[in-house]
């Protein structure tokens, strides 16, 4: 069985076994993937959905794994990532289409030339625009879901389906794609407005400074660990508990921005499952809160 599985899941795109996840994420962490694949089109993503139910094998979907902290053990089962054959960026009018392997940042760069104005926030931001979607991806009081008009998927059941903005229900680092387990992104729809290109590269420039000055640089990394909760900032939560400079193994939470654990070389997840761990104990004994994780775990 196997081997007509292996036969039948290579015939759709560049296939390796036991691929190490660290390739694949931003903090360069992660055991084996146990069949990693990059789907040439839709087609051959669907005949991989279909293959994974048939044989009733795990599917994982990953994007440019900025979001992602991957366990030591890897992940069993199909691990897809979608690639060059997700990647376009198509402006007509006031609106961009992009494949879900687009980079955000590709896209609110090609948003500027067209003088379209509203996703400036998003040139600092290293994720797919799939990954932005489903995490409703924002920065600065802005989020992915305000400018996005319609979402196509792949359902898990290999239909193709479409999401209006208002079906999308996007919250605060969330959409109805995260919450249930309904498909993959396969492209997003965004609705922009007439803006000036000088003054849109202005507002881009602003928030790459403020990046600069608040988010570490020069170590791996994915982004925040941590949601804010309501009304709060998880970052000056961690700091007054006490928790920066903290370290675990080649893990640690970063001196310039609490909410970022970065890896200062060859870092294990367990070193930042630590950490994690350590934050959420402190800041629970100290404030009587719990932080959730916005990084997403897998394996
Ligand atoms: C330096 C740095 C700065 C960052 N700054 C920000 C920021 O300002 N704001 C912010 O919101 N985030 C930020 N992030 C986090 C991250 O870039 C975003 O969450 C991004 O949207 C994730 O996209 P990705 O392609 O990397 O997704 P991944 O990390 O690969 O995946 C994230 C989740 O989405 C799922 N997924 C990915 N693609 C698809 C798809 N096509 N279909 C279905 N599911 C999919 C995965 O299964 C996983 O659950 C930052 C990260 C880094 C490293």
């Amino acid at each position: 069985m196997k081997k007509s599985f292996l036969e039948a899941l290579k015939q759709n795109g560049e296939l390796s076994v036991n691929e190490p996840m660290k390739n694949h994420t931003s903090l360069r962490i992660g055991g084996p993937a146990e069949y990693f694949i990059k789907p040439k089109d839709v087609s051959a993503l669907k005949r991989c959905v279909m293959l994974a139910k048939e044989y009733n094998i795990p599917l994982t979907i990953v994007g440019k794994g900025t979001n992602l902290l991957v366990k030591d053990r890897g992940i069993c089962g199909i691990v897809i990532k979608l690639d060059r054959g997700f990647d376009y960026i198509k402006v007509d009018g006031n609106t961009i289409k992009a494949g879900a392997s687009s980079l955000l940042a590709a896209v609110s760069l090609k948003a500027m030339k067209y003088e379209l104005g509203g996703l400036e926030w998003a040139v600092g931001i290293p994720g797919s625009v799939g990954g932005a979607i489903i995490m409703n991806a924002g920065a600065y009081g802005f989020s992915i879901g305000e400018v996005t008009e319609r979402v196509k998927v792949l359902s898990y059941t290999g239909e193709i389906l479409e999401f209006s903005k208002e079906q999308m229900n996007f919250t605060y680092r969330s959409s109805i794609l995260r919450e249930k387990k309904i498909g993959i992104v396969l492209e997003a729809i965004f609705n922009l407005a007439h803006a000036d290109e000088m003054f849109i590269k202005e507002q881009m420039k602003k928030y790459i400074v403020k990046r600069r000055l608040t988010q570490p640089r020069g170590y791996p990394s994915a982004g925040s660990i941590f949601e804010n909760p309501p009304g709060n900032s998880a970052g000056k939560l961690i700091e007054l508990a006490g928790c920066k400079g903290l370290r675990a193994g080649n893990a640690l939470v970063s001196e310039k921005h609490a909410n970022w654990i970065v890896n200062l070389g060859g870092a294990t997840a367990k070193d930042v499952v630590t950490l994690i761990n350590i934050i959420k104990d402190k800041v629970k004994s100290k404030f009587d809160i719990d932080l959730q994780l916005e990084v997403r775990v897998l394996g």
